[in-house]
């Protein structure tokens, strides 16, 4: 199957509330530009020095999404440009991308990652620290920040019902969460399932999914 062929496959099956953002880590310009050219305008990548080589090739009219863990010390580089920031997980962290915003002129727009896996191995703030996070002076003092929603990763295993409980939960803070609307919070986005997970994080409530190896293949990490 190719990219294109993969994609409007994918895409036949989406409602138009949910986004997809074509997860292209790892994979070649060519293959982006492939997926550009059937229509795709929105890219996830996990590393900013390689969504910025990306960034700097291909069309303008592209949304580029920082999906992956993010050193503080790189913000720079993605701040003229990131579309939106998804695993957002710690005050500090918000506090940069909001310098760097203001040096830009711009607000940029950030979801809040919840640890919903069992796994330690995976990021995230738990349910308490994320809306101390949110409530805190600090956080209403950032105006180069919107933070439109929230994301999550489920634990990677078979057992469905594991994976139906953990995006329940994030789906249930999110609703929670909603009605809370400040000068930078407004909650729209939910950001959940991946190629393994994505339908029934559907059925749980993303409006966002992330998808690459259903797309592009397995990737290939030297
Ligand atoms: C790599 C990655 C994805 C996409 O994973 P696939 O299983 O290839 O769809 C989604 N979200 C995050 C945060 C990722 O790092």
């Amino acid at each position: 199957m190719s990219i294109s062929s993969n994609l409007n496959q994918l895409k036949s099956t989406l409602s138009e509330e949910v986004t997809l953002v074509a997860v292209s880590k790892t994979k070649p310009i060519s293959d982006l530009q492939e997926a550009y050219d059937a229509g795709q305008r929105v890219f996830g990548e996990n590393k900013i020095q390689e969504m910025t080589t990306k960034w700097e090739a291909l069309p303008k009219d592209i949304e580029w999404h920082m999906i992956g863990h993010i050193q503080t010390n790189k913000v720079k580089y993605m701040a003229p440009y990131v579309n939106l920031i998804h695993a957002v997980d710690s005050l500090k962290l918000l506090k940069e991308i909001n310098r760097q915003a203001a040096k830009n002129d711009r607000v940029i727009n950030c979801l809040l990652q919840l640890k919903i896996a069992e796994e330690d191995s995976k990021f995230g703030l738990a349910k308490d620290d994320l809306i101390s996070l949110i409530e805190s002076t600090e956080f209403s003092e950032f105006k180069n920040i919107k933070v439109v929603g929230l994301m999550g990763m489920a634990s990677f295993t078979d057992d469905q019902d594991q994976v139906k409980e953990e995006f329940s939960k994030l789906k249930s803070l999110f609703d929670q969460l909603k009605s809370k609307i400040t000068s930078n919070l407004k909650l729209k986005t939910l950001s959940m399932g991946m190629s393994g997970d994505y339908p029934l994080a559907i059925e749980c409530g993303s409006t966002m999914i992330r998808v690459g190896s259903a797309i592009f293949g397995a990737r290939n990490y030297k």
